[in-house]
C-alpha cells in the first residue's frame, strides 16, 4: 500500500540467536533486528557489563563485544554473570580476528557464554593455516551450537581471494572494472566462506552474512548483489561511517535504500562516538531509521516543527526535548503495561501556522503560542481540541496529559 514502507521483503532463512529464554530471530521474515557493539576493553568485565546493560536498555537486541586476547576471552563468562545479576538477558556476540581459533579452543566457557560468533574471513590466517584455522572456528560453532556471522569487510578482505578474482579479470586496469572486481571479491568471499562452513557441518540456518564497506553507493551495490546470490540472512551496516551528523546521514542514506528494497535482516549503525559521547546513540539512530521508514515501532514519535522567527522563546524547543526524553525513558515500563503505546504520535508545534493542523493528525498534540499570539496552548487529543494550557508549567501539565492519555 502507498506510504506503508517496503511491501516486499527479500526471503531469507531465519537464524535464531538465543540466551536462556530470549530468542532473537534474524531473517526468516522476522522484524529487522537492531544491534550494537561495545567500545570498552572486554577484559574489564564490570565496565563492559555496564555498557552492555546501557545498550540493551536503550533497545539493542544483540550486543557484540570484541574478544581479542586471552584476558578478554577469560572475562566473557564474568560479563555474562554480571548481566545475569542485573537481569539483562541480551544475547552476546563475540567478535574474533586473527586468534579466534585459539581463543574458542582454549576458553570453552567463553565459547559457551557467547550466543553467536562473528568471524572475519579476511582475518583468519594465511595460506594453509587459514583453512585450518577457519575450520577450527566453525567446528567450535558446531560444537557449542552457535550461529555465526561471516562478516567480510573491505578493509580486511582476503588478499588471496582478491588476487584470484583480479587474475580472472584481465581488464582490471579499467577503473569501472576495478570497482566491479572489488564488489565481486566481497560477495564471493562471503558466499564461499558460508559454503565452506556448511561443508564443515554448520547448518545453513546458523549462518548470517555481511559485506561492509564505507562508501554509500558501494554498500548498496554490494548488498544488492549479495541479496541476489544467496538466501542467508543479511547484517547491514556501513562500516567506518564517521562522526556526528556525517555518520548518521551516511548510514541512513545507505541503509534506507536497501531496507526499502526489502534487503537487510539486522542493522548496526557504526558511529564514531564524540569524546565522552554516549554509545547508546547508535542504538537510537538504528531504531529511528526503522521507525521513520515504517518498518518497526520502538517508542512514540514526537513530531516537532523546526521553529522559526515566530518562536523567539525557548519554551517550544524545551518542551519538544522534554517530551521526547520523557517518552523514551518511560518505554521499558510502558511497553509492558500499555501494549501498542510505541505506535503513538505526539506533536509539539511552535505556533498556530501549522500547530493545530499537525496536532489534529497526531494522537495528542500541543500548539504553543508563537510570538505575538495569545499566551495559550491548545491541546488536541485524537483530533479534537480538549483543553488549553497556560502559564509557566505548560511542560509539566502537558506531560501529565500525555500520561493520562497513555493510561486510558
Ligand atoms: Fe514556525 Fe509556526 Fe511553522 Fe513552527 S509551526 S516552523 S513556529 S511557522
Amino acid at each position: 500500500p502507498i506510504g506503508s514502507g517496503p511491501s516486499v521483503r527479500r526471503l531469507s532463512r531465519g537464524a535464531t540467536i538465543s540466551y536462556g529464554e530470549r530468542k532473537i530471530m534474524v531473517g526468516g521474515g522476522a522484524p529487522v533486528v537492531v544491534q550494537s557493539m561495545t567500545n570498552t576493553d572486554t577484559a574489564d568485565a564490570i565496565g563492559t557489563a555496564i555498557q552492555i546493560k546501557d545498550l540493551a536498555r536503550a533497545g539493542s537486541e544483540l550486543v557484540r563485544i570484541t574478544v581479542n586476547n586471552p584476558e578478554a576471552a577469560a572475562a566473557v563468562p564474568a560479563i555474562r554473570e554480571q548481566l545475569d545479576k542485573m537481569g539483562i538477558d541480551v544475547p552476546l556476540v563475540g567478535d574474533f580476528h586473527y586468534n579466534g581459533h585459539t581463543l574458542l579452543n582454549d576458553f570453552p566457557e567463553c565459547a559457551q557464554a557467547l550466543s553467536k560468533y562473528r568471524i572475519n574471513p579476511g582475518n583468519v590466517g594465511k595460506g594453509a593455516k587459514r583453512d585450518t584455522q577457519y575450520a577450527q572456528m566453525i567446528e567450535a560453532a558446531c560444537r557449542y551450537d552457535k550461529p555465526v556471522r561471516i562478516g567480510v569487510n573491505w578493509g580486511s578482505l582476503d588478499q588471496a581471494l582478491l588476487a584470484r578474482i583480479m587474475d580472472e579479470n584481465a581488464l582490471r586496469s579499467q577503473p569501472w572494472l576495478a570497482q566491479a572486481v572489488m564488489y565481486e571479491a566481497l560477495v564471493t568471499s562471503a558466499i564461499e566462506n558460508a559454503q565452506r562452513a556448511e561443508e564443515l557441518g554448520l547448518a545453513a540456518d546458523r549462518i548470517i552474512l555481511s559485506c561492509k564497506v564505507s562508501g554509500v553507493q558501494d554498500l548498496i551495490a554490494v548488498y544488492r548483489e549479495l541479496a541476489r546470490r544467496c538466501d542467508y540472512p543479511l547484517h547491514l551496516g556501513l562500516t567506518e561511517a564517521g562522526m556526528g551528523s556525517k555518520g548518521i546521514v551516511a548510514s541512513t542514506a545507505a541503509l534506507s535504500v536497501l531496507l526499502q528494497e526489502g534487503i537487510g535482516d539486522t542493522i548496526r549503525i557504526s558511529l564514531t562516538p564524540e569524546p565522552g559521547g554516549d554509545r547508546t546513540r547508535e542504538v537510537i539512530v538504528g531504531q529511528e531509521i526503522l521507525q521513520t521508514m515504517g518498518l518497526r515501532k520502538f517508542a512514540p514519535m514526537v513530531i516537532a516543527c523546526p521553529g522559526c522567527g515566530r518562536t523567539t522563546s525557548t519554551v517550544f524547543q524545551d518542551l519538544a526535548d522534554k517530551i521526547q526524553t520523557y517518552l523514551r525513558d518511560q518505554m521499558p515500563v510502558w511497553k509492558k503495561a500499555y501494549p501498542g503505546v510505541e505506535g503513538m504520535n505526539v506533536a509539539v508545534m511552535g505556533c498556530i501556522v501549522n500547530g493545530p493542523g499537525e496536532s489534529k493528525h497526531a494522537n495528542i498534540g500541543i500548539s504553543l503560542p508563537g510570538t505575538g499570539e495569545s499566551p495559550a496552548a491548545p491541546v488536541f487529543i485524537d483530533g479534537e481540541k480538549k483543553l488549553t494550557l497556560r502559564g509557566e508549567r505548560i511542560a509539566e501539565e502537558f506531560q501529565a496529559v500525555v500520561l493520562d492519555y497513555v493510561k486510558s
